[in-house]
């Protein structure tokens, strides 16, 4: 079976969150096991709407601890114990998250923490196992000073989630080599903000790595306005790489090919 990526959520920042704007759910990656990164508001319900039942999820992965990735983590955890009955799965999350740093965080409580067999900080520059799929963890340069992004190396290939940042030569380095290639492109053309990717930079980082398919996620109100599909096109358009705006509950398929569908 193809490797599938469920996507919760495309939005992400402040406002696009508060309003909803789109879905802040994160996603959802089934290869040998099921993992949800960065479950923020709408996670929950998005399951709920697609069918996916929180008691098949196998891991949680939260890269940084700002409300859009980790506030529907908790539930999350009690939905992957059967209520805090079983005692499985792996919670891994930055510093911040699992700990708390500098007045942020913890973003999941000690109480649900305790209800799991497994719970791991991650780093830039760590890789862990998840039932026998790799993960690395990246740099990136945003609020949160713990934050990571995220390689999978899936049975199909790589699969580059960068997270939250600003562009840094090393950050955009640590994702060659990638068939997928995820960007939180919060904002659109002419507009960049500090800590953040805007579509100018996305194009910078898509020529640098050139992967078979980039994807643009996490999405702020203003790229929104400004319309993704737009944005997209302008980046395959100046690379030559197949780039597309993700969009709530689209499903990715990575076999041979990697295919786009709206989730059924
Ligand atoms: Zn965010
Ligand atoms: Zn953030």
């Amino acid at each position: 079976m193809a490797v599938q990526l469920l996507f919760l959520g495309t939005g992400g920042g402040r406002f696009a969150t508060i309003y909803q704007t789109r879905s802040t759910g994160g996603f959802i990656l089934r290869d040998a096991c099921t993992l949800h990164v960065d479950p923020g508001p709408g996670a929950l319900s998005n399951m709920s709407r697609a069918g996916v039942d929180p008691a098949a999820t196998d891991a949680i992965l939260i890269s940084h601890c700002h409300p859009d990735h980790y506030s529907d983590g908790e539930v999350l955890v009690e939905g992957m114990t059967g209520g805090g009955i079983r005692k499985r799965g792996l919670l891994a999350g930055s510093e911040s998250v699992l700990r708390g740093i500098e007045g942020m965080g913890p973003g999941v409580s000690q109480y649900h923490q305790s209800l799991l067999p497994s719970v791991e900080v991650i780093a830039p520059g760590s890789s862990m196992s998840v039932q026998g799929m790799q993960v690395d963890f990246t740099p990136t340069l945003h609020t949160d000073p713990s934050g990571v992004g995220m390689v999978f190396h899936t049975r199909e290939g790589r699969i580059s989630y960068v997270g939250d940042t600003h562009m840094r030569q090393d950050i955009v380095d640590a994702h060659h080599g990638c068939r997928v290639l995820m960007l939180s492109v919060t904002r659109p053309s002419n507009a960049r903000v500090r800590c953040h990717l805007c579509t100018e930079d996305a194009m910078d980082f898509v020529e640098a790595v050139r992967p078979e398919v980039a994807v643009l996620t996490h999405m702020g109100v203003r790229m929104v306005q400004a319309g993704p599909e737009k944005e997209a096109a302008k980046i395959s358009q100046e690379t030559g790489v197949r780039t597309l705006a993700a969009q709530d509950l689209m499903l990715m398929r990575m076999g041979k090919r990697i295919t786009f569908s709206k989730y059924s």
